[in-house]
This record gives C-alpha cells, structure tokens and sequence, in this order.
C-alpha cells in the first residue's frame, strides 16, 4: 500500500556547547529546517548535524532545544490547494504553477502580460504570491501581493480561513 502522508517539516533552533582542548568553550546556535516523522523533533535535528562537530578531538554537551517550530511547505500546499498549471507560457518553474506578471508593456505579444491577465481574472481567494524573502528563499501566501513578488500562483481551491495569513515555504 502506498504511503501518500506527507512529512512534516520543522523550524528548530538549538543551542550547545562546542569544545576543543585547551580553547575555552564555543556555545554555538544551530539553525535549520528538518522533514521528519519523529516523535523527537529536537533530537532528530541534534542528530541531523551533531558528527560534524565531533571531528577529531572536538567533544559537544549541553544541547538545549530553543525553538520547535511546524512550518508548511509547496509540497503540502499543492497536496492541498491544487494549484492550476501555467498552460500561457509553458514554463517550468515551480513545477509549471509559476505565473509571471508585467505592468502594461504595450506589446501585444508579451506573453508575461497575458499570464498577468489571466491571474487578474481569477477570484482572489485562488489567487497566491511567491514573495522572495532573501536571495533564493521563496514563500507562499495567499492573495495579491506586489512588495517583493516573485511569481503567482492559481489554485482550483480557494485558500481557507486559517491560511489567510500563513506562508508556505519553498525549500530547494
Ligand atoms: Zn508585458
């Protein structure tokens, strides 16, 4: 039988101690995003990184887990709003749901501007914006967006109540 349950995704920030002999000790914050079905999800990102700390003679202690945080993520979001290929321009990115978007070019044959009419089109509420967070961090939230846009998205499910104001993630 086929296991179509998606893994869920954590923001997790760790704090431990670092040493190597006869320097004093290094506390270090380890930031990151883990996929796991653990019951543990601190432990599991501790033991997602820890070798790479204990190379040589470098011993850690002291891990205490700051922040365990559920994000959602593309996968979930399509899993879940069915999102509308781009038929306009064929791309491919974003799994070919990207929409691109021009302010009124002029050209009739600009095909960004016939994407950007088709979005304009569609209800709001199936309307989504890719913001670019920082260089090559991608986020999903739902409705027109213009600050730091990226690309749209059209879903065949309108977006529910409590996704209003949550982002998806895209993580590479
Ligand atoms: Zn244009």
């Amino acid at each position: 039988m086929e296991n179509t349950q998606i893994i869920p995704t954590y923001h997790v920030v760790v704090e431990f101690d670092w040493h190597y002999p006869s320097q004093p000790v290094n506390t270090v914050v380890k930031e990151g995003i883990i996929q796991t079905a653990s019951t543990d999800v601190g432990q599991a990102f501790i033991d997602s990184f820890k070798e790479n700390y204990e190379i040589g003679v470098c011993t850690t202690s002291n891990f205490v887990v700051t922040k365990t945080e559920r994000v959602f993520t593309f996968e979930e979001w399509i899993e879940k709003y069915n999102p509308v290929d781009n038929e306009i321009s064929g791309s491919n990115s974003f799994e070919g749901y990207a929409f691109d978007y021009c302010n009124d070019c002029g050209d009739p044959e600009c095909v960004a501007c016939m994407e950007w009419e088709f979005v304009k089109q569609q209800d709001p509420k199936c309307v989504w914006t890719v913001l670019s967070e920082d260089d090559e961090e991608y986020a999903i939230y739902s409705g027109f967006h213009w600050i730091n846009r990226f690309c749209y998205f059209v879903t065949n499910k309108p977006v529910e109540d409590e996704d209003v104001s949550k982002p998806y993630i895209v993580i590479e």
